[in-house]
C-alpha cells in the first residue's frame, strides 16, 4: 500500500480487456521533482480502449490505464517549483514527462518532445512502465500536474484532461475566434468538447456528423449549424466557407476527404486529432490546391494551453455530458466496453475511489 506500493485496475491482456483485475505494483523511485496524487475520478479516453486491445500496437500487460486524472496532491517533492500543496484538487493528462530543455519543451510545445513520454504503458529509468488513474495512486513530474480551479465540477472536469485539451489545443493555435468559423467533424468525447471550446473562444461553430441523430445535442451544445454527411450534396452546399475544420472522428471508414476539404475557405485549416486504427487518409493534391487547403495534425496540449483552457471552462461555465461510474473491476470493465461501443453521451467518469481505495 500507499507510499510503497500503489493499487489499480489493470487488464491483463487483449484478450480480456473488457475485466481488468485489481492489481498491487510498485511506482517508479520518487523524485525530488514530483508529485504524489491520491486519485478521486478518471475520465474513461478512447486511447484506453485503443491501448488495451492491442489496437494501436503492443502493449505492456498488465496494464493501468486512464489519463484524465483528477485527484488530491500527498507529496510534494523538494525541488518542486510550480507551488503545488498537499490537499490540493490538481488534474493529469496524457503526458507525464518530457526533457523540458530542448527547443520544442522550452517553446511550450513539451507535447513534441522527442523524449515525452505517457501517462501510462511509458517505460521510465529503471524499466519502471506508467500505469494510470484506474488507480489508487500516481506519481507524476510537477510540470504535467495541473492546479483546477475551484469552481469546476471533479467529474466534469476529469475528460476535459485529454479530450477537452485535446480539442481545444488545435483550436486555439489555429486561431478559433470571433468572426471565424469552425467545423467540428464527430461528435463524441473529443468533438462535443470542440463544440464547447470552440464557443467558448467565440467562434462560429458547426457539428459535422453522418446523420441527424446528434443534431439535438450538438445544439444543445452550442453549435450554431448541423451538417449531416449522409445527405445527398452536404459538400457542395458548405463549399469554400469554413476557415478551420477538427477532425475528431476515431474511425477512417468511408470517411472521403476531398468532400470535407471543399468546405475549408482559401488556407483553411483541416486538423485532425483523432488517431483511427488502420490504412489512414487518401491524400489528393489536385483537390487540395483548390482552396490552397492546410492538412495537419494535433498531439494533446500543452501545459500553457491546459492552464489557460481550466479557466476558461470556469470562467464561461462549461458544461460538458458526462455518465459516472463506480472505479472497480467491474466498473472499469463496464467503462471500457462501452466506450468501445460508442455508447455514451459523451465521456464517462469513474467516480467513488474512496469505496474501492480506503
Ligand atoms: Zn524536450
Ligand atoms: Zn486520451
Amino acid at each position: 500500500m500507499y507510499p510503497e506500493t500503489f493499487e489499480g485496475f489493470a487488464v491483463e491482456s487483449a484478450e480480456t480487456w473488457t475485466a481488468p483485475k485489481r492489481h498491487e505494483y510498485k511506482p517508479r523511485p520518487f523524485e525530488d521533482t514530483d508529485i504524489d496524487i491520491k486519485v478521486c475520478a478518471c475520465g474513461v479516453c478512447g486511447s484506453d480502449v485503443h491501448t488495451v486491445t492491442g489496437g494501436w500496437g503492443a502493449c505492456p500487460y498488465p496494464l493501468v490505464v486512464g489519463h484524465e486524472i483528477v485527484g488530491h496532491v500527498v507529496k510534494v517533492g523538494d525541488a518542486c517549483k510550480t507551488g503545488l500543496k498537499v490537499g490540493q484538487r490538481v488534474g493529469v493528462g496524457a503526458q507525464a514527462f518530457a526533457c523540458l530543455q530542448c527547443k520544442q519543451c522550452k517553446a511550450d510545445n513539451e507535447i513534441y518532445c522527442a523524449h515525452q513520454r505517457d501517462t501510462y504503458g511509458s517505460e521510465f529509468p529503471g524499466g519502471f512502465i506508467s500505469q494510470g488513474g484506474y488507480s489508487s495512486h500516481v506519481r507524476v513530474h510537477e510540470y504535467f500536474v495541473f492546479p483546477i480551479p475551484d469552481s469546476l465540477d471533479t467529474k466534469l472536469v476529469a475528460p476535459m484532461l485529454c479530450a477537452g485539451a485535446t480539442a481545444f489545443s488545435p483550436l486555439y493555435r489555429n486561431g478559433a475566434a470571433p468572426g471565424k468559423k469552425v467545423g467540428i467533424i464527430g461528435i463524441g468525447g473529443i468533438g462535443h468538447f470542440g463544440i464547447l471550446f470552440g464557443k467558448a473562444l467565440g467562434a462560429e461553430v458547426w457539428a459535422i456528423s453522418r446523420s441527424d441523430a446528434k443534431k439535438a445535442d450538438a445544439i444543445k451544445l452550442g453549435a450554431d449549424g448541423y451538417i449531416a454527411t449522409k445527405e445527398p450534396n452536404w459538400a457542395e452546399k458548405h463549399a469554400l466557407s469554413f476557415d478551420i475544420i477538427v477532425n475528431c472522428a476515431n474511425s477512417s471508414k468511408g470517411f472521403n476527404l476531398d468532400d470535407y476539404l471543399s468546405l475549408l475557405d482559401v488556407n483553411g485549416r483541416f486538423i485532425n486529432v483523432g488517431l483511427p486504427e488502420g490504412d489512414g487518409f487518401q491524400i489528393h493534391p489536385f483537390k487540395m490546391m483548390g482552396n490552397g487547403a492546410t492538412f495537419g495534425f494535433s498531439h494533446i496540449a500543452s501545459r500553457k494551453e491546459i492552464l489557460y483552457m481550466l479557466n476558461l471552462a470556469a470562467e464561461k461555465k462549461i458544461q460538458p455530458m458526462v455518465e459516472t461510474i463506480p472505479v472497480g473491476e467491474s466498473g472499469c470493465g463496464e467503462a471500457l466496453r462501452r466506450c468501445h461501443d460508442n455508447d455514451v453521451k459523451y465521456r464517462f467518469t469513474l467516480t467513488d475511489y474512496d469505496k474501492q481505495f480506503a
